[in-house]
């Protein structure tokens, strides 16, 4: 990819004020696309927009819950006003309850799901009609190696919210394709962003290098190589797959004993 190999696309990336999404926003912008970082947390999404405005690339924050379809009509006309069109969205916006599940409260578990599928249902279906009227576009959702498995760090709310985020990614796929729309999705094994850093001690850090054969956690940087590959001509064929980006991690993990520790009902 070269550096403008974004040039003259519009990205939105949701959740991008801090974190993954954060990284994905500014690898778009390094490579040219104007991008719009949509967060619940609109300060946060304005900080960091002007962060990378500063390198002098056009992105622009937009105060955003995606689990909310006026917000999310707002934001994608917000970013079609500014280069007529939205190319490409990445669904990065993503909470957690970290109970066991008699403990999750039940507002508790439809928020996640709220947040983590409905949201990137309703800002595809935002995007969508344009997208397909340009016969052009790319939907990059995060899910999550507990998608496939089960989250360590998080509880079932989440795994489920992940597990059908990837089954709509594989739906949505079928959908788009035949008007030029890839859709794919990312599976993330643990990353190192300062949220997984406050809920992950030194032990806990070590446990879980251990447990991935390339012998390091991902930074935000490795996920989002990735997701410009699937959001990338290079990709034009890549329809529904959920890439796992976890260092080989789900080749193989268990340990029982700290899952329930983590959740405060140790057997
Ligand atoms: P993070 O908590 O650092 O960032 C999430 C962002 O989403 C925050 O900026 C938050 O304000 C925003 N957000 C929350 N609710 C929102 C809403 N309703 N509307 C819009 N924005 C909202 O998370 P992260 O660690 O950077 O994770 C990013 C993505 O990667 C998530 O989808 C997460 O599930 C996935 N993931 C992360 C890890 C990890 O180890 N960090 C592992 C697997 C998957």
């Amino acid at each position: 990819m070269s550096a403008a190999s974004f040039g003259g696309r519009t990205a939105i990336v949701t959740g991008a004020a801090g974190g993954i999404g954060n990284a994905i926003a500014g690898a778009f912008a390094a490579q040219g696309a104007t991008v719009v970082i949509a967060d619940l947390d609109g300060r946060a999404a304005e900080r960091s927009a002007q962060q990378l405005a500063a390198t002098g690339a056009d992105v622009r924050g937009f105060a955003t819950d995606v689990s909310d379809s006026r917000q999310v009509h707002s934001l994608t006309e917000f970013a079609t006003s500014l280069r007529g069109s939205v190319d490409i969205l990445v669904n990065n916006a993503a909470i957690t309850t970290t109970e066991i599940i008699e403990d999750i409260d039940e507002s508790a578990w439809r928020r996640v799901l709220d947040v983590n599928l409905t949201g990137p249902f309703l800002c595809a279906k935002a995007v969508l009609p344009q997208m397909r009227r340009q016969r052009y576009g790319k939907i990059v959702n995060i899910a999550s190696v507990a998608a496939k498995r089960i989250s360590f760090n998080s509880g079932a709310s989440y795994t489920a919210s992940k597990a059908g985020l990837v089954a709509f990614t594989r739906h949505l796929a079928y959908e788009a394709a035949p008007d030029g729309i890839n859709v794919n999705a990312v599976c993330p094994g643990p990353v190192l962003t300062p949220m997984m850093e406050s809920v992950s001690d030194s032990t806990a850090l070590a446990q879980r290098r251990n447990e991935i054969p390339a012998g390091r956690i991902s930074v935000p940087d490795d996920q989002a190589g990735v997701v410009l590959f699937l959001a990338s001509d290079a990709a034009s064929m890549v329809h529904g797959q959920a890439v796992d980006v976890d260092g080989g991690a789900l080749l193989g993990w268990t340990d029982t004993a700290s899952y329930f520790v983590r959740r405060g009902a140790p057997r």
